[in-house]
């Protein structure tokens, strides 16, 4: 019998990596899609990789439980992966509402879908490095205290705990996995490295001049998102669910991330970007730095892909994309 994998967010950046990994892996999978009036291209990141016909794809939204009971009674997963959030931070601050409902309530609905109408199915729930926000300790693990800085990472800190609660409360096999930033060409273009890359591949092709930004100061751990998926997968491989950090162990300012995807087509950072005040939020989260010990020792799991490798690649596949136009 072929396992199968229930997905949310599978219109998503990691959706789309994910489906590709389980397919590989023999997986029957099925996603879960929020119904709008855009229908037919909210595949196309599946079909970037070209799996968007192998997804059998389900009409349903997190936040209708009825709705999340009847897709797991009627898919039966062996395994359930929620990636569904309103996952940009920036966006938290004018939709708190909304990002406390999808980002936090919505996992609990999940869950109580998996406790009622699947409770032998394995969990995983995408939370977020900016749960440590205010940083306590200089390199964060499972064990560092959480100090979230908006919205978007309150309500994942709710959705962490009810993962945790629904374990230790219930017994079922749910882990979380603390993912460090992780992009890709398929990156959404609002998120910084993405907005980077489009904009160096514009002034490169002479359609734009400029690159407006806010803090460069700000340093993240980045990855590369097909490794994380990898990482999400072996938790639920796992004799137990438990939580995990996912991160490189290294961490870069916004400027010097900027910086080599300037370099990479000979173009010069100080001739092009623009510091707007418009980019600023209300509270930063200033550094994050990611310590992957337990995931390397409990999962095997390393990042695979460098920041330069992985930037290279989001700039070419943007050219390609901007000349294809
Ligand atoms: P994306 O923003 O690319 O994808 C989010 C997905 O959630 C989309 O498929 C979106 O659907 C879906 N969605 C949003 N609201 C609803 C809803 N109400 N019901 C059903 N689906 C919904 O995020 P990523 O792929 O980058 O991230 C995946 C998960 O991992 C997210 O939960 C994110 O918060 C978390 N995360 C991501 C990190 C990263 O660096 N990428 C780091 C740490 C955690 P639609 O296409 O309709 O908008
Ligand atoms: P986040 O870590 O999930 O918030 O991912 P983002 O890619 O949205 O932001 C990463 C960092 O880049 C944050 O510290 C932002 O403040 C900083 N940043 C600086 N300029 C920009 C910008 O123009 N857009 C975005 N999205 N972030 C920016």
């Amino acid at each position: 019998m072929k396992k199968r994998a229930l997905l949310t967010g599978v219109t998503g950046q990691d959706g789309a990596y994910l489906c590709a990994l389980l397919l590989e892996k023999g997986y029957d999978v099925y996603g879960i899609v929020r119904r709008s009036s855009h229908g037919g291209i909210d595949d196309h990141r599946m079909r970037w990789l070209g799996i968007h016909d192998r997804v059998k794809l389900i009409d349903g939204n997190l936040l209708d439980l009825s709705a999340m009971i009847r897709t797991v009674q009627d898919v039966k997963p062996d395994e359930i992966y929620n990636l569904a959030a309103q996952s940009f931070v920036a966006a938290s601050w004018n939709q708190p509402i909304l990002t406390g409902e999808v980002t936090g309530i919505g996992v609990l609905n999940l869950l109580e879908a998996l406790r009622i109408a699947a409770p032998e199915a394995r969990f995983y729930q995408a939370s977020s490095s900016e749960m440590f926000g205010k940083i306590q300790e200089e390199s964060q693990s499972e064990k560092t205290p959480f100090y979230p800085r908006s919205p978007y990472a309150v309500a994942k800190l709710f959705g962490h705990w009810s993962t945790v609660n629904y374990r230790e409360s219930f017994g079922l096999h749910t882990s979380s996995g603390i993912l460090f930033n992780h992009e890709s060409p398929l990156r959404g273009r609002e998120f910084v490295t993405r907005k980077v890359t489009d904009s160096v591949a514009r002034i490169k092709l002479g359609m734009e001049k400029e690159l407006r930004l806010g803090n460069i100061d700000a340093k993240r751990d980045w990855g590369h998102a097909r490794d994380y998926v990898r990482a999400m997968w072996l938790m639920l491989q796992q004799d137990k669910g438990d939580d995990y950090v996912v991160a490189t162990g290294r961490t870069t300012t916004v400027r010097r991330m900027c910086e080599i995807a300037f370099e990479h087509v000979n173009l010069k950072f100080d001739d092009h970007v623009v510091i707007d005040k418009a980019f600023f939020r209300p509270a930063e989260v200033d550094i994050l730095l990611g310590n992957p010990a337990k995931a390397k020792a409990k999962l095997g799991w390393q990042a695979e892909v460098g920041l330069e490798a992985m930037i290279c690649e989001m700039v070419d596949a943007d050219l390609a994309r901007l000349k294809a136009k």
